[in-house]
C-alpha cells in the first residue's frame, strides 16, 4: 500500500489495484483548503500568466489547420525544438524521430515510460520522500517498490549503502527527480555518479523527472543523468513546459529515450491518450526557442519568493529548509503554536492550520513511504505572487 489517507473501496467487483494507492492528498488538500477559503501553498502550480508569445501562438494555432490530432508522438516541429533545447541546456544529445515522445504531461510521461519498462514483479527504486505520483505509477505497473531514504536531519542526502542495497539484479528502474519536489534538493554530480555507476554495474533504466530543471538557487547548475559516461542509452528523461513556461493546465510535456524504449513508449502512449493537445504543442514550440533572458527573469522570481517565504516561515515558528531548487520548502513544523493534538502527525496538522490559522500546506508524511517519516514536516509552495505572498504574511501575523 502506497501511503496517504485513503478508506477502502467495499464493491468486490472493482479491482484490486485502485485500493493499493490513495487519492491525491496533494489535491485533496485544495478542497479543504477550498471549503475553508485559506491561502492555498498545498498543490504547487504557478500563479501567474505563462508568456504571452507562447500564448499567442497557440491562439493563431487554433485559428489555422491544429485542430485535429497531431502525430501520436508529437508534432515534428515540437519534437525538434525538444531536441535543440536539451542538446543547448541540458547537452543530451537526441533525434526527434528516434529519442522523443510528447505526452500529456510528465504524469502520462512517468505513466507511459513505467509501462513500457516494468514488467509485474519487478522492483522500482524511489527516493524517498517522493512526488505522490510515483508510487501508484510503480503500483499499476505492477512493481514492487524499494525505497531510500533521504534524510531530512543531513540536508536530505542519501547513504550510499543503503543505495546500494536497494539496487539489485531483479531491480528494473530508478526513478531519479532532481531539482526535488518535495525536498528541493539538487542532486549533485558525484551524487548522480553514484546512482549511475550502479545503474551501470546492475543494467537498471534510470528514469529521471527533470521538471523543475530551470529553477535551482545559489547558482547551482542542473545535471541532466543521461549526459553522464554510459548513461545515454540507459536513461529515460522526462521533462515539461508545465513548470519552465508556467502552463500546467496545458498538459505537454515529453521523454527523450534510446531508441527501442521509445517505440515502446510510444506504443503505451497512443492507447492511452493518442496525443497531447495539438494546437498548445504549437505554442510550445514558440516557447522553447526563447532566449537566456526568459529563464533568468524566472529564475529570479522565483528566488526572490523563495527568500519571503523561508523568512516568513522562519519567523513564524517553523524550522524551513531552505530549499535548493524546485518551489517547495519542506518545514518543520514542531516549534510552530499550535495545540498538541494538532501537532500528532502531518495530516493532522495540515488540517488544522488551514481551519485555524488560513494557510493550507500538504502533510510531510504523504510523500513518504516509510510510515512515521515526515510526521513533522509541511510542505508548503512558492509559486505565487507577490500579492498572494503579502496574503500569506497577513494570515501569519499573529504567529510573527
Ligand atoms: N506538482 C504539483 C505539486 O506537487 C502539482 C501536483 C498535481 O496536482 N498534479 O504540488
Amino acid at each position: 500500500m502506497v501511503q496517504g489517507t485513503s478508506y477502502e473501496l467495499d464493491d468486490p467487483r472493482l479491482a484490486e489495484r485502485v485500493n493499493l494507492f490513495p487519492e491525491s492528498v496533494i489535491r485533496e488538500m485544495t478542497r479543504i483548503n477550498n471549503r475553508n477559503d485559506a491561502v492555498n501553498l498545498g498543490q504547487g502550480f504557478p500563479d501567474f500568466r505563462p508568456p504571452e508569445a507562447m500564448v499567442e501562438a497557440a491562439h493563431e494555432a487554433l485559428d489555422r489547420p491544429h485542430n485535429q490530432y497531431a502525430t501520436t508522438w508529437g508534432t515534428q516541429a515540437l519534437r525538434a525544438a525538444i531536441c535543440e533545447k536539451a542538446a543547448s541546456f541540458n547537452g543530451i544529445d537526441a533525434d526527434p524521430h528516434e529519442n522523443v515522445t510528447v505526452t500529456c504531461g510528465a504524469t502520462e510521461a512517468m505513466m507511459a515510460t513505467m509501462l513500457s519498462l516494468v514488467d509485474p514483479g519487478d522492483e522500482v527504486v524511489l527516493f524517498d520522500p517522493y512526488y505522490e505520483n510515483y508510487g501508484p505509477d510503480a503500483v499499476m505497473s505492477g512493481a514492487k517498490l524499494q525505497t531510500v531514504p533521504l534524510d531530512p536531519k543531513r540536508a536530505f542526502r542519501f547513504d550510499e549503502e543503503e543505495l546500494k542495497n536497494a539496487v539489485a539484479d531483479d531491480t528494473k528502474a530508478l526513478v531519479l527527480n532532481t531539482p526535488n519536489n518535495p525536498t528541493g534538493k539538487v542532486f549533485t554530480r558525484e551524487e548522480q555518479r553514484v546512482i549511475a555507476d550502479l545503474a551501470m554495474d546492475h543494467d537498471v533504466f534510470v528514469i529521471t523527472d527533470e521538471v523543475y530543471e530551470h529553477l535551482l538557487y545559489d547558482g547551482r547548475d542542473h545535471v541532466s543523468i543521461a549526459t553522464l559516461d554510459g548513461m545515454h542509452d540507459r536513461t529515460i528523461t522526462i521533462s515539461a513546459a508545465s513548470k519552465t513556461y508556467s502552463c500546467t493546465g496545458w498538459r505537454i510535456a515529453w521523454t527523450i529515450a534510446p531508441p527501442e524504449a521509445t517505440i515502446a513508449i510510444r506504443r503505451v502512449h497512443d492507447f492511452l491518450t493518442v496525443g497531447a493537445p495539438h494546437p498548445l504543442q504549437v505554442g510550445v514550440t514558440t516557447a522553447l526557442g526563447f532566449d537566456d533572458r526568459y529563464y533568468e527573469d524566472l529564475l529570479a522570481r522565483y528566488a526572490n519568493a523563495r527568500g519571503r517565504l523561508v523568512n516568513l516561515l522562519d519567523e513564524a515558528g517553523f524550522d524551513p529548509v531552505n530549499p535548493e531548487g524546485a518551489y517547495y520548502i519542506m518545514a518543520d513544523f514542531t516549534g510552530f503554536d499550535a495545540p498538541d493534538e494538532a501537532k500528532e502527525d502531518s495530516r493532522s496538522f495540515a488540517e488544522w492550520l488551514t481551519k485555524e490559522a488560513g494557510l493550507t500546506g500538504v502533510p510531510g508524511g504523504s510523500f513518504y513511504h516509510e510510515p512515521g517519516m515526515g510526521e513533522d514536516l509541511i510542505r508548503f509552495h512558492f509559486a505565487v505572487t507577490e500579492e498572494k505572498l503579502d496574503a500569506v504574511e497577513k494570515t501569519l501575523a499573529p504567529y510573527l
